[in-house]
This record gives structure tokens, C-alpha cells and sequence, in this order.
């Protein structure tokens, strides 16, 4: 089963797509991710990403079609994946068609998340993560058990992404309306767009995507 879930940034889609993963054996294609993990690892490249990154603007369509598609090929993803992040314009849209094709591969579904942009930088502006194991947290909604100790893997490093200040989500919540969003009449035209409330609890929104499925 190969899946996209579209939404704006906070929406949800990393979560689910983490349960998704673990659910159907499916690979989680977060583009996002992966670029962070290119600016880790420093040099030239990764310091023009993060100049990118941190001002709430798209990475070139080449760089981004590139990287998945040789993620893509990996035998992580015979069974399936989830793009998380990808596409985030028309012409990404038609790179994957393209990539779909050439992989013989096809697009089940397009899960949109739909959400109130003002909760979402309430919600963005609040999130970490532990540095250790990755695992997410938030100021208001997910504290973890014991102050300064992460629930999974006991780390005690957390960080917080450059990006999520209030006014870089502002624009990269403006990017997903001007570029992202018309993507939506064109997987519906095709049939395979369905949606979820992104504003309901983790579990409801998990429930939602599995009646998709019809499990
Ligand atoms: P995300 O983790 O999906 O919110 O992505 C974080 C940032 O990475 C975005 O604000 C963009 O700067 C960049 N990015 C992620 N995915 C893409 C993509 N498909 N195309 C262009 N830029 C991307």
C-alpha cells in the first residue's frame, strides 16, 4: 500500500505515520526528516538546506525528487510507504507520477488532514523532541512522565527545530496554502483522496485512517 498524507505542518501526519509504519510494515518517507538529517551531518550542502530550512521555504524540487527516489528503491519499502511532506507543489506531484510509473508502483491513497491554522502554531510552537530516540513531546499536550526524562529511551537531551518559531510557521503555513493545498482537486479527480479531522485526538484520527483502509 502506498500512501500520502497531506496537511499542513502540525497536523499530525508525522504521528500517524509512525503508527502506520509500525502497523502495516509500511516505510515512513518524511522528506523533512531526512533533509534534517542532511544538515546534521554538515558541509556545504547541508548549510545552504539550513539557510532554506530556517527561513520556512521550499528545498528545490531536484534535490527533494532525488533523495526519494533513491529512498524509495530500499527494501524497506517493497511493502509499501507513507510520503510524509512529499508532495508540496504541482511539479512535485508530477516527479512522482513519473517515479510511480518507472517503479511500477501505484498510489492508493491520499489522506488529507484537515486543521485550523491557528491551532497549529499553538501546537508547533510547543513541540520537542528527546535527541536520543526522537521521540515527540509537547509543553501543553505531552509532557513526558518524569520532568526531563524521556518515557521511551530514558535520555535526557531534548531539542527543538529551528523552524517552529511562531513566525516561521506562519510561512511555511502560507507556503502549504499557496502550494500544496491546490494539490487536493487533483488527487481528488482521481479517486484516491479521502480525509480525517486533524483536529481530534491521536487515537480518533488512527481510527479514522484505518476505516479508510476498511480495517
Ligand atoms: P517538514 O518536516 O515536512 O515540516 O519540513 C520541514 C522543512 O523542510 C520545510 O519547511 C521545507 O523547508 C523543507 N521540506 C520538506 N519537505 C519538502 C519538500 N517536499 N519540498 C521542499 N521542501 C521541503
Amino acid at each position: 500500500m502506498n500512501l500520502i498524507l497531506l496537511g499542513p505542518p502540525g497536523a499530525g501526519k508525522g504521528t500517524q505515520a509512525v503508527l502506520l509504519q509500525k502497523k502495516y510494515g509500511l516505510c515512513h518517507l518524511s522528506t523533512g526528516e531526512m533533509l534534517r538529517e542532511t544538515v546534521a551531518a554538515g558541509g556545504e550542502i547541508g548549510k545552504e538546506l539550513q539557510s532554506i530550512i530556517s527561513a520556512g521555504k521550499l528545498v528545490p524540487d531536484e534535490i527533494i525528487v532525488k533523495m526519494l527516489q533513491e529512498r524509495v528503491r530500499q527494501a524497506d519499502c517493497a511493502a509499501g510507504f507513507i510520503l510524509d511532506g512529499f508532495p508540496r507543489n504541482e511539479s512535485q506531484a508530477h516527479a512522482l507520477d513519473e517515479m510511480l510509473a518507472r517503479e511500477e508502483k501505484s498510489l492508493d491513497y491520499v489522506i488529507e488532514f484537515r486543521v485550523s491554522d491557528e491551532e497549529m502554531i499553538e501546537r508547533i510552537s510547543g513541540r520537542y523532541a528527546c535527541a536520543q530516540c526522537k521521540e515527540g513531546y509537547h509543553d501543553i499536550y505531552k509532557k513526558p512522565k518524569i520532568e526531563g526524562v524521556c518515557d521511551v529511551c530514558g535520555g535526557a537531551e531534548f531539542v527543538r527545530r529551528a523552524d517552529d518559531r511562531p513566525e516561521t510557521v506562519r510561512k511555511r503555513l502560507e507556503s502549504y496554502h499557496e502550494q500544496t493545498a491546490p494539490l487536493l482537486p487533483y488527487y481528488k479527480e482521481r479517486g484516491v483522496l479521502r480525509s480525517v479531522d486533524g483536529m481530534a485526538d491521536i487515537d480518533t484520527v488512527t481510527g479514522q485512517i484505518n476505516a479508510i483502509f476498511g480495517a
